[in-house]
């Protein structure tokens, strides 16, 4: 198992983490035995967003004793109500779910307070402005949170939250699919074939943005969905039309700026197995990029995916960077002022480029990488 830093918390997340939320169809036994096999491979992080008390309670079982070896997302904001669960902001409601997630876990404190599944604006604007944000920074303040995260689907959400300093990590969904998915606030829009229309190719700039403003901001990502809830694994329901395999996903995931940790939902050991062997990978068996290059749907061929894989350049010229500053910021009519510094702090420019071709020789994507430096060249020096 490798290790991230997540900022500024001197917390190490292992790079792969236990996405517990088929806990509860196993019996009690089972849980046990998939958490203690977790903590063998060294798995140190697991998100509780589950407000079943049946789901919580066998978790809080089954870490008993070495509870301070995890580190734990603990979602605020999902309360059980007449047997079920419900996303909530009634703060009379919400103050009995946390106290009830740390009851069953038997422990007095949560890792990351997570404030739950925000997909929409108005909401996020609703939550910071109101009881919900100020219970949350109690917490925080008696040391019943030791940070605060926010688990979104909404690039356009979590763009906002990355730029407050007090969450510190952004629980957000990450595979190849959504993120050719222009920001949205319906999360079935994910699921629903007739949204990845054909005009949809490469990363949408938002999240690319989210990205990036998420590695300047020292905020930290953990992932969910990185295997799109299954529908990448088989040609039919993936929107590129052709499968990927877990260690694809999980690559493509951890290779995305700011990402601390991938939580990989399982419902056995087989299941983490397959995930696990992602570590005995070949490099091969990791690179997603050729499937991404020949999709017979929303192929990325001729688009930047930052990947970075043309270098090296002759004169130093960051190709992933530039096209990344680029495409940042052609969708502004004016230049935001912070993609211009980092522009202008990169040690080569587009004017730098020789036109020598080597990395367009060495570009999976067979990016057009000269006529890239020609725009962005044009662009930044407007
Ligand atoms: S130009 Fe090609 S190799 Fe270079 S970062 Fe972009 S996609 Fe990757
Ligand atoms: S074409 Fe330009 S950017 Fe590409 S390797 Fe040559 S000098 Fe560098």
């Amino acid at each position: 198992m490798k290790y991230r830093k997540i900022g500024n918390t001197g917390i190490k997340i292992s790079e792969l983490s236990f996405g517990a939320e088929w806990m509860g169809e196993l019996p009690d036994k089972e849980v046990n035995k998939l958490v203690k096999y977790c903590e063998e491979k060294g798995i140190n992080a697991l998100d509780c967003w589950m407000s079943d008390p049946d789901i919580r309670g066998k978790l809080g079982n089954a870490i008993e004793g070495n509870r301070e070896n995890w580190i734990i997302q603990g979602h605020i904001g999902s309360t059980w109500q007449n047997n079920q669960y419900v996303r909530t902001r009634e703060i009379d409601k919400v103050k009995p779910a946390f106290e009830d997630l740390l009851k069953k876990f038997k422990t007095d404190y949560m890792d990351f307070g997570m404030i739950h599944y925000v997909d929409e604006i108005k909401e996020y604007h609703e939550i910071m402005n109101g009881e919900f944000i100020e219970y949350i920074r109690q917490l925080k303040e008696d040391n019943t949170i030791h940070h605060i995260g926010l688990s979104t689907h909404n690039p356009d959400v979590a763009l906002l939250a990355a730029e407050e300093p007090e969450i510190e990590l952004i629980l957000f969904s990450i595979n190849p699919a959504y993120d050719i998915m222009p920001a949205t606030e319906d999360i079935e829009d994910y699921s629903n074939k007739e949204k990845y229309t054909s005009d949809l190719s490469s990363i949408a700039p938002e999240r690319a943005e989210l990205y990036q403003k998420c590695e300047n901001n020292n905020t930290a990502i953990t992932v969910m969905k990185c295997f799109a809830g299954g529908r990448l694994f088989n040609d039919a329901d993936s929107p590129f039309g052709v499968a990927f395999t877990p260690i694809q996903c999980i690559e493509y995931a951890l290779t995305r700026p700011a990402v601390k940790s991938v939580f990989v939902g399982v419902k056995n050991i087989k299941e983490l197995d397959d995930s696990l062997a992602y570590y005995e990978a070949s490099e091969d068996e990791r690179d997603y990029t050729e499937i991404l290059k020949n999709a017979p749907n929303h192929s990325f061929k001729g688009q930047c995916t930052y990947c970075g894989h043309c270098a090296p350049c002759p004169v130093n010229i960051n190709v992933a960077m530039v096209n990344k500053y680029y495409d940042l910021a052609r969708i502004h009519e004016q230049i935001p002022e912070s993609i211009r510094e980092h522009y202008n702090n990169l040690s080569a420019h587009a004017s730098d480029c020789i036109e020598c071709g080597q990395c367009i020789k060495n570009c999976p994507f067979d990016v057009n990488v000269i006529d890239y430096m020609h725009k962005a060249e044009e662009l930044f020096n407007q």
